[in-house]
Parts: C-alpha cells; structure tokens; sequence
C-alpha cells in the first residue's frame, strides 16, 4: 500500500513530463497506463512467492508418490499443476517472466528451498509423516494466501489467490482424512486452531475456476 502511494504522484509526473516532452510531435489520444505499473511490488512479490510455494506444493507430492506410491499424493499433485498453471497465467497477463525453475526441488527464494528441504526429509521418514508434510505444506499455503490477499485490491489477484485457497483447502481436508485413517492429529502450525477447525468441519468445496478481466 505504501508503495502504491509513493508510485502514483511519481508515474504521475513521469506521464506529465513524458506528455509534455511528446506534445509538439504527437497527439496524445488517451493516456493508458501500462500494465505492469498497476502492479505495486507487494503484488509483484505476492505472484513470484505463490509460484514457487504452489511449485513446491507439487514438487514434494510429486516426491513423497515416488517413495510411498500413496494415491492421494498423485492426486493432489495434479490439482497443484492445475494452480501453478493458475498463477503462470496471472504473471503472463501482466508480462512478468516466470523466474521459477523447471527443477525439481530448485528454488529461488531461499525460505522456500529451506522448506522444501525440510519437507522432504521429514516426509522421507514415514507415511504418517509424509502426510503430516501433506497437512503443513496446505496449512502454509492457505495462511500465506489468506495474508496476501488482505494485501492487495487487485482483482485478477485475488481471483486466483481465491481459486488457489479453495483448492488449498480441500486438499487440507484430504490430508486431514488420511491422517485420522492413521489415528494421527496434526495441531496447525500457521492458520490459527479456529481458521483449522472452520476449514476442517467443513465439507470438500467446488472451487470455481479464476478470471482475468
Ligand atoms: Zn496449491
Ligand atoms: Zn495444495
């Protein structure tokens, strides 16, 4: 929001000066903003930190498959590639380059390769385990688009973040089943015990698809 205040009067004297300096040569018919400048840097962050979280969302599922052949990673592996897809077509409707590598486990923000590594060890150790990595990588994700989405008025954002959290949820749902199957309880280590009970006690949702005005 800061920044948003800071760029306005600044883009504003740039158009004035960019206007005036064009002036004798051109007719200036309409002064259309570009894209890109609409976007304050927390928006910016926000799309390039959700694609490398959904990255590794898909990415440790992908793994812990490989290892215990459980279905329910396989699944919701799928659905992840659905959300990358998601914010893929969110960078490229504002021209952002996707920076985040085609690697397996390869990261460029170094919190989430921290998490990632972690992740996979713990998830490596058992199949209780694994699915506890299942519940703290949708109880992340659904607390960081939960705060992003406080953080911007953006529409295209948060129909995306929305389309994303509902996905997120229902995945939460799915762990949480496996685990109780377990006879396992996981207490919630980002969204608070109420937002995870709330989430929880409800049913699988249909999550409407996103869209890009
Ligand atoms: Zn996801
Ligand atoms: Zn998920």
């Amino acid at each position: 929001m800061k920044n948003m205040k800071n760029l306005i009067p600044f883009l504003m004297l740039i158009t004035l000066v960019i206007t005036s300096c064009k002036k004798e040569e051109t007719i200036v018919v309409e002064d259309e903003t570009p894209i890109e400048v609409q976007l304050t840097a927390t928006e910016l962050e926000m799309m390039h930190y959700m694609m490398e979280e959904e990255k590794l969302a898909y990415d440790v599922y992908v793994t812990l498959f490989d290892i215990y052949g459980t279905i329910i990673f396989n699944s919701i592996s799928k659905s992840e590639l659905t959300h990358i897809a998601a914010v893929n077509q969110l960078l490229a409707k504002y021209n952002i380059t996707n920076t985040a590598s085609s690697t397996i486990g390869v990261y460029n923000i170094e919190h989430i390769q921290e998490l990632y590594d972690a992740l996979v060890a713990k998830g490596s150790l058992s199949l209780i385990d694994a699915l506890t990595v299942g519940a703290i990588i949708e109880d992340v994700d659904i607390y960081d688009l939960e705060k992003y989405l406080g953080e911007t008025e953006n529409a295209d954002i948060i129909s995306v973040f929305n389309f994303l959290n509902c996905g997120s949820r229902n995945h939460l749902r799915g762990f949480m089943g496996q685990l109780e199957l377990q006879g396992v309880n996981y207490t919630p280590q980002y969204i608070t015990q109420e937002r995870f009970d709330e989430i929880v006690n409800d049913s699988h949702e249909t999550c409407a698809s996103y869209t890009l005005d």
